[in-house]
């Protein structure tokens, strides 16, 4: 496959830890339904990322596992489309995982900001272990393994891809490299001078071994203001700093929607763990009613009380679901308590409701139906071993391991 025809590839996963809701469907779902006509899209069941929180009740995920295909088939993903399979039922994910983290630093995984940040939310177990400080890397398969060009993800996913790209730089620099490359980069960096040939070799293992991406922009300069270098020199030292060589594994792009993070009935980021969300597919009643029970702008006490709508979570959801001419009603009878809080959430209840309707519909017809469901997925773990297959093997011959 070209790496033009990757660029075209579309890869995302998500976890089976429990309905899908609002968060999933505004941050994610809407950009893979919209991908699925124009791209070659795969998306996942990420049942061993399920594990990383849930290897004490694994019996969360396997209740999981086909209710959120159902979800994805509810929000409009066709299998006609975009393929749909389960990550451990491509065992490669796990090959090309443990080959990545042969050469990825410790250091970049202590500092993606989730490590931390789910340790301290997620009190109730005990996070400190080997997968899941490594799942970053693990992500990174997933997503390498397809040589995928594009990942739409939530916004809080985007470091997981900015590391992806670095480990798939890495990977390039090490084990793209032609023969006598090393030797006329070398030479390239001599004919800068003594002084311009220690900064530039400075820069660039502040870049490589740190990803500090100011280094990289300097060096870019230090390259670009030299008289007296050959134009394939420069592209050598161009190469050379961000690994050079051939791309075996593409760098992929993070895609994101208007409204990136979606927040839950409570103004947090809408997630399972925090109880705050509203389900894909919720009943009717029970969308009014925890609707009805949202929080609004804190400020606002009583009925009389004049609000603040750029603080209220549920004006954020009438940016989601409303026109502008409700969006102008609620602004202006919320500043001046013209409106309570009730009036204000009443448009949106029914909007929800009412983009809600037709995924129940599509639902049912696929829990009535097991089978299908079973078949269009075994279809998608097919497809996606054939790719992962073939990439192993380009990969196992870019690392010499190909030996008979
Ligand atoms: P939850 O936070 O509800 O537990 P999760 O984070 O475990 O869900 P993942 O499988 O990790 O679920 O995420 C699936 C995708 O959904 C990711 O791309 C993530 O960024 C996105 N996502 C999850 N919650 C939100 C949200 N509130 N707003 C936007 N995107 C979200
Ligand atoms: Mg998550």
């Amino acid at each position: 496959m070209s790496l033009l025809e990757a660029q075209k590839r579309v890869l995302s996963g998500m976890r089976p830890t429990g309905n899908l809701h609002l968060g999933h469907y505004h941050g994610v779902l809407k950009n893979w339904a919209r991908l699925q006509h124009e791209y070659d899209c795969m998306f996942f069941v990420a049942d061993w990322h399920a594990l990383t929180t849930h290897y004490e009740n694994p019996e969360v995920i396997e209740e999981n596992v086909w209710s959120m295909v159902i979800d994805w088939l509810a929000a409009g993903i066709n299998p006609g489309s975009a393929s749909m399979f389960i990550q451990s039922k491509v065992p490669e994910h796990a090959e090309l995982h443990l080959l990545l983290s042969m050469i990825t630093p410790l250091g970049w995984l202590e500092r993606v900001p989730s490590y931390k940040d789910q340790q301290s939310k997620l009190t109730d177990r005990d996070l400190t272990t080997y997968g899941f400080l490594g799942y970053p890397v693990l992500q990174g398969a997933d997503i390498l393994i397809y040589k995928a060009g594009q990942v739409p993800v939530g916004g809080d996913q985007v470091p997981h891809v900015e590391m992806t790209r670095e480990v798939a730089r890495r990977f390039n620099h090490i084990f793209g490299r032609d023969s006598g490359y090393e030797e006329l980069a070398q030479e390239a960096i001599k004919k800068m001078g003594r002084k311009h040939a220690k900064m530039y070799r400075q820069l660039r293992r502040e870049f490589q071994e740190k990803g500090n991406h100011e280094a990289l922009e300097k060096a870019q300069a230090l390259i670009q203001e030299q008289q007296n270098i050959s134009l394939g020199d420069r592209d050598r030292l161009f190469g050379y700093l961000e690994g050079g060589g051939k791309v075996i594994l593409p760098e992929p792009q993070a895609l994101l929607t208007e409204t990136a993070v979606v927040p839950g009935l409570d103004g947090a980021k809408m997630s399972k763990s925090y109880g705050n969300t509203i389900a894909l597919r919720e009943a009717p009643e029970s969308v009014e009613k925890k609707v009805r029970t949202m929080t609004t702008d804190p400020a606002r006490v009583r009925r009389t009380d004049p609000g603040d709508p750029d603080k209220c979570p549920v004006f954020k959801w009438h940016i989601i679901y409303s026109d502008k001419d409700v969006r102008d009603w609620v602004q202006a009878g919320c500043t001046t308590a013209g409106i309570g809080c009730i009036d204000c959430k009443k448009p949106l209840i029914d909007s929800i409701i009412k983009e809600q309707q037709p995924m129940l519909e599509r639902a049912e017809q696929y829990e009535n139906n097991p089978d299908l469901v079973r078949s269009i997925v075994a279809e998608g773990c097919e497809k996606a071993r054939t790719i992962a297959r073939a990439t192993l093997e380009d990969v196992r011959q870019a690392m010499g391991l190909n030996y008979r």
